[in-house]
């Protein structure tokens, strides 16, 4: 008999509908949970969720409370959890950067040397700053970090941004980016005996990387059909098919996501036509 799998997700916040959307897209098929409810079992895998914080879950794995969490990247970090990250997911991607307000002079990081700086993230600031070689004295705030400098708390901050709106409507001006983050799915380190840990993995990834791309489909005149293989930015072999019509195939390929808007053109000139594109669900290499 398959081990369950305790699995962490947040319960609220940024990340929550995001790994929620993931989990079912995966086709993991979890009870509905309310608003209150703590815990729920997955209908059709061998999965049991619990919600808790996204702050929580490197701790809850490290401490084998579950086995395996969706959180952010900073906040392993931040916690310098004892935890293994087994998948990147793509989405709550953000930098942890520093900030002055518009008037002052910092340009760069290492013009905080001797400088007050607040953070809700002072264990990834402090080792960056170390790594540059840049002493600076850290005011570890729990949020609202970038009002810190109009309240006269600190001259800078660390914080995270995605859009950099926040930064602007504050006033605040980027001076230099500490560290890459995005959602991740973290298990316990070294338990890699759990059967339905690396089913969990391999769904979750297959989704990913399907997100990543499109299935194209066009035709082409049998005599142009070397022009369009050469602009398909395609890994592998692309499929080709007679169609009813002589001298015409059809051509299938995977293609990124990304390059659609520079593709699409680049295949007319070539003369394909009935060009489509669609989402593909599952990858599995
Ligand atoms: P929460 O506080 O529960 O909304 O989740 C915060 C987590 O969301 C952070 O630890 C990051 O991993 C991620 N995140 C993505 N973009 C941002 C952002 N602009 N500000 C704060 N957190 C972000």
């Amino acid at each position: 008999m398959t081990r369950r799998l305790t699995l962490a997700l947040p319960s609220k916040g940024r990340l929550r509908e995001p790994s929620w959307a993931l989990l079912e897209a995966s086709g993991v098929a979890p009870q509905e949970p309310g608003e209150r409810v703590l815990q729920a079992h997955c209908r059709n895998a061998d999965i049991d969720l619990l919600f808790v914080r996204a702050d929580d879950v490197p701790e809850y794995v490290q401490d084998s409370v579950v086995d395996c969490g969706i959180t952010g990247l900073d906040l392993v970090a931040e916690r310098d959890s004892s935890v293994e990250v087994l998948l990147r997911l793509g989405f709550g991607t953000c930098s942890l950067q520093a900030a002055v307000s518009m008037e002052d002079s910092a340009t760069k990081l290492s013009d905080l040397e001797g400088r007050r700086i607040a953070t809700s993230h002072p264990r990834i600031a402090a080792k960056v700053l170390a790594e540059r070689g840049v002493s600076a004295d850290l005011v570890q705030v729990a949020g609202s970090v970038e009002i810190s400098p109009r309240l006269g708390l600190a001259d800078a901050i660390i914080d995270l941004v995605s859009t950099g709106s926040t930064l602007r409507t504050n006033g605040l001006r980027s001076i230099g980016v500490l560290f890459e983050s995005e959602a991740v799915l973290v298990g316990r380190t070294g338990s890699t005996d759990h059967e339905a840990r690396r089913t969990l993995t391999t769904l979750l990834g297959s989704v990913i990387n399907a997100r990543a791309n499109r299935y194209l489909l066009c035709n082409v005149a049998k005599d142009r059909l070397a022009e369009v293989t050469a602009v398909l930015p395609t890994k592998g072999s692309p499929t080709v098919m007679d169609l009813a019509t002589p001298g015409i195939v059809a051509v299938h390929a995977l293609v990124p996501a990304a390059e659609i808007w520079s593709l699409l053109p680049k295949l007319a000139a070539c003369g394909a036509t009935s060009i489509l594109t669609l989402p593909v669900e599952r990858m599995v290499p």
